[in-house]
């Protein structure tokens, strides 16, 4: 049997970093996790290829190679997952499709052959059992939620590590908390479960034996979810794996704001090599935060909660939305002053999305406030519901946030002001890969001799250099990372996003 695993092309998003990826000669930030772990659970004796759309070219030939082809995608990669679908269709090659997108929509791709929902440890064996019989059904949904400690280890020589600028790996499943508008709770459950140790270092070891070394993503939602269990087990012997090998890796995951509480947790994340961590801040108003469930945030001073983490050795990238229903007029300048004064350097704002599967979705539809399904980027100007701000507002102000944070001023800024506050580890490091001193020079030309705000670079460049030279290298990763952000805020404008017309151009991407 011939598998082709395909994972669609995504656009140019906040999220994608795609325009920093030309810095360092990367093509992509990680692997697609999911296909390889999926391709770790198939017959040992059928032959596979992996063709990621966002590193390479997928051929009509790749395609009549293959007996059946498995794609797996989130709704952000919905348009090339369709082109995908149709030019199997076309050349008569069966489709086996699971992930995000296909579980919470599934009703929308007819033409796929055979639909994989849900938690692929559960659903996966049902349908390969089937089709050993000969009798594949169409539809396979996972009932309940899958012990992890089953979870074989992705098969990363499917991928050449080279187009990457990180790998990924998932510890756990899961998140305490529900926000109303998040759909992990509905995709994996409020109680966290996570892989027992010896097959997260069995992992990490796969990846250190195939010569990796540099950044590992914890692709986890919520890092934390079980405090006691990382305290007690997972960091101490993380600790030990990473001191053995001398740091070959440096972490970064997503975490809930509660990291703030415990010094304990924060302090063993930073000495197992963890450096940087996503937080979704949401709002800076109370009001908000109680409207979408996010209890954690609320009645706290969330600034002093992101300087602790930062004091404790950690960057802090954030999350933030606009667009609830209780937003003040005021909550635009709100957010910007939150964001500069906080020194979240990687500042990703949204307007809200009711995403098919979240309560949110659900009280709106109740309410008849519904307009479109999403598109699965809320940081897309693709407003699919009523908001209670006249929209023309909620995108205007949504604008003037963008054109402010990622304003080569505000930018460089706010890594200065990071940088008076993070404490990295003593014994930390920044591992320089070959394309970093590229990197450098690029960012000299681009930024500092081309590129609009060259003053603002330059001050952040000597500030660094002479204030705190452990973290230049970092300085200048931020203003890559600067860079990329603003030439996603030009497209938006340029395609006219902010007009209420237009939408995430391919840009780069392939004909799928
Ligand atoms: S804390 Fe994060 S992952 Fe958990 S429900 Fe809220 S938004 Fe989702």
């Amino acid at each position: 049997m011939n598998i082709l695993l395909v994972y669609p092309h995504y656009p140019a998003t906040f999220w994608s970093f795609r325009y920093a990826m030309k810095f360092i000669d990367r093509k992509a930030s990680f692997p697609p996790l999911g296909l390889l772990t999926v391709a770790a659970m198939l017959p040992g004796a059928w032959e596979q290829r992996l063709v990621d759309m966002n590193v390479s070219v997928l051929t009509d030939q790749d395609l009549r190679w293959a007996d059946y082809v498995f794609i797996s995608a989130m709704s952000i990669q919905r348009q090339s997952a369709e082109a995908v679908i149709e030019r199997c269709r076309r050349l008569g090659v069966k489709t086996v499709a699971g992930g995000p997108l296909f579980t919470s929509c599934h009703e929308d791709f007819p033409d796929v052959d055979h639909l994989v929902l849900g938690e692929g440890e559960i659903a996966l064996p049902l349908f390969l059992e089937d089709l050993e019989r000969g009798t594949p059904r169409r539809l396979y949904t996972a009932e309940g939620w899958a012990q992890l400690g089953e979870t074989p280890t992705p098969r990363w020589n499917l991928v050449d590590m080279a187009d990457y600028a990180a790998m990924n790996i998932q510890y756990g499943r899961g998140c305490p908390f529900d926000c109303e508008f998040c759909d992990i709770t509905a995709l994996f459950g409020r109680r966290p479960r996570s892989k027992p140790l010896p097959r997260l270092l069995a992992e990490l070891e796969s990846l250190y034996a195939l010569g990796w070394r540099g950044a590992v993503f914890f692709v986890d939602d919520n890092f934390i979810g079980d405090k006691p269990r990382l305290k007690r087990e997972i960091l101490p012997a993380l600790i030990a794996w990473m001191e053995t090998r001398d740091f070959p890796f440096y972490f970064y995951t997503e975490a809930s704001i509660d990291l703030a509480d415990d010094p304990q947790l924060l302090e063993l994340m930073v000495r197992a090599g963890f450096e940087e961590v996503f937080i979704g801040i949401e709002t800076p108003d109370e009001a908000g935060l109680a409207e979408s469930g996010k209890l954690q945030n609320k009645n706290r001073d969330l600034l002093d909660s992101v300087k602790s983490i930062q004091q404790g050795g950690l960057q802090v990238h954030g999350g933030f939305i606009v667009g609830f229903d209780s937003d003040p007029e005021s909550i635009f300048e709100r957010q910007i002053r939150f964001i500069q004064e906080s020194g979240i350097v990687t500042a990703m704002v949204g307007i809200l999305t009711a995403m098919r599967g979240t309560k949110l979705f659900q009280r709106l539809e109740r309410e008849g406030r519904l307009l479109k399904d999403s598109g699965g980027n809320n940081t897309a100007i693709d407003l699919n519901f009523v908001p209670r701000m006249p929209p023309e507002a909620l995108i205007a102000g949504y604008q003037r946030i963008l054109d402010t944070i990622y304003a080569p001023k505000q930018f460089y800024q706010r890594v200065i002001n990071l940088f008076r506050e993070y404490r990295p580890r003593p014994q930390g490091r920044f591992h320089r890969q070959p394309g970093h001193i590229g990197a450098f020079f690029k960012s000299m030309l681009l930024m500092g001799v081309l590129g609009q705000g060259r003053r603002h670079y330059w001050k952040l460049f000597f500030w660094s250099l002479l204030r705190k030279p452990r973290l230049f290298p970092l300085a200048i990763t931020y203003a890559v990372y600067g860079y990329h952000f603003r030439k996603v805020a030009d497209k938006m404008r340029e395609s006219g996003m902010f007009d209420g017309h237009g939408g995430w151009e391919e840009d780069g991407g392939q004909p799928a």
